[in-house]
């Protein structure tokens, strides 16, 4: 039998999450469903100066926001001891080496490497100090860090997204560890995870391609099982293809949460963005995870626009009932015997929520009438005809059938300066479900 999916997310607590880490989150999110498997929230802490609590309960919220339900929840900081004796085992079997240089050091031995056009992979140096050298320079410098010895082979695997990837070993410097603080760092940590929670998939995105690499002689290394499934994502860029990672700091999920974005019109773009499966507005999650399939998705870059979000948005909120927008409506200070009228007249007409209190001062405090010129005296005739508020569902009809009785306009010429007159706007919801919810009409001077 085929062993149950598992997969991870696993963030480090030491930001908020954003739309290219949702990307991620998603993608392993769908296929633990899809499979009827295990999704695993996995904090990502080993830093304790950068990991903060604060940014583990602001993920937790932003993922429960979303839907994104997690099996449960593993932190790195909790299993250091499994992290340390990994780290024996790979000193028993000779693939780990302690190493003295410092960053200058090791800046200086890339910058030579790069002027002689060779590649800046470390030189193995440490490799050839005696147990005696080591002594003095752990005297001298204090503990040294500890390095993996790659195996000088191609690391081959089959990508779910690119393909059948090959890298030379000895292109790629082996990776450190641990630190000379000691402290474990993500490279170690995640293989120990990946092998001992039997992850099976693991999707991340193209920047970790390298790691990918190492990690899979990490575990070949600890010989502990199989490697799982990787797949790379391609990193996301703005709208014409520019660099979105300085950006992304502030497309954290919680600020598109202040501008109102709703979590099915992020799920349905993020889930589907990349792929060759086109973005529809989907509103349930077994929909998303129904027409997921990570093979779908392409290597290139994806182009992300912000500004998608708001009119997927406004479609998914026109698939709202009443009921689950009362609370919203209800906070404008709507009357509750207004609110069916007031959601029948906005839902069509607004991008987010926000856009409801806009609706709601207009029909309470009145809007500053448009009058275009040459219009001044029609306007003027017709409010000296408009009865007292408050109007009902018929005032409207009687009152443009007056007005066009007394005046002789119809159609677009009766019709567009009255709207304009009332409302400030050329365009907007049926006039007729407008008048019962205006209660100011400042056209009538
Ligand atoms: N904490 C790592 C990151 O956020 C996790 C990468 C991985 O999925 O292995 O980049």
């Amino acid at each position: 039998m085929a062993s149950p999916t598992i997969t991870r997310f696993a963030p480090s607590p030491t930001g908020f999450i954003h739309v290219g880490n949702l990307r991620t989150a998603l993608m392993n999110y769908m296929i633990a469903r899809k499979a009827g498997g295990t999704f695993i929230l996995r904090i990502d802490d080993t830093d304790p100066e950068r990991s903060k609590e604060e940014y583990v309960d602001g993920i937790k919220e932003d993922l429960t926001w979303l839907g994104l339900h997690w099996d449960r929840v593993e932190r790195q900081s909790e299993r250091l001891d499994q992290y340390h004796a990994a780290a024996d085992e790979l000193r028993e079997k000779g693939r780990f080496y302690e190493a003295f240089e410092t960053p200058v050091e090791l800046d200086l031995k890339r910058k030579k490497q790069l002027n002689m056009g060779k590649p800046p992979v470390y030189d193995r140096a440490a490799l050839a100090l005696s147990d005696a050298d080591k002594d003095a320079l752990r005297q001298e410098r204090g503990a040294g860090v500890w390095r993996f010895k790659l195996d000088q082979q191609r690391i081959e695997w089959n990508d779910g997204i690119l393909g059948d990837i090959s890298i030379d070993a000895a292109s790629v410097s082996d990776p450190v560890l641990i630190r000379g603080d000691g402290q474990i760092l993500y490279t170690l940590a995640s293989v120990v995870d990946d092998t001992e929670m039997g992850v099976t998939h693991v999707v991340r995105g193209s920047d970790h391609v390298t790691n990918t690499a190492t990690q899979i002689q990490i575990m070949q290394a600890l010989g502990n099982g199989g490697v799982p499934n990787f797949a790379h994502h391609s990193l996301l860029t703005g709208p014409q293809g520019e660099a979105l990672s300085k950006r992304l700091g502030t497309l954290a999920l919680r600020d598109l949460r202040a501008q109102g974005i709703q979590p099915f019109a992020l799920l349905s773009l993020m889930a589907r963005l990349g792929s060759s499966d086109p973005v529809e507005l989907r509103t349930d999650m077994a929909a998303l995870i129904d027409g997921f399939d990570i093979n779908h998705f392409g290597a290139a870059p994806t182009k992300f626009d912000l500004q998608d979000l708001f009119p997927m948005t406004g479609r998914y909120l026109q698939t709202l009932s009443l009921e689950s927008v009362a609370d919203a409506i209800a906070d404008l200070g709507v009357p509750t015997d207004k609110a069916e009228a007031f959601w029948a007249v906005t839902r069509e007409n607004i991008e987010t929520l926000n856009d409801l209190k806009v609706w709601w001062a207009m029909f309470h405090n009145g809007a500053d009438p448009v009058i275009e010129d040459g219009d001044e005296a029609f306007i003027a005739q017709a409010m000296a005809m408009l009865p007292d508020t408050p109007f009902d569902g018929d005032t409207w009809g009687n009152w443009t059938k007056a007005v066009k009785e007394a005046t002789g306009r119809k159609g677009r010429g009766l019709f567009r300066p009255l709207r304009l007159a009332l409302t400030g706007q050329e365009h907007g919801p049926e006039m007729a479900g407008v008048m019962p919810l205006l209660q100011v009409i400042k056209a009538r001077g």
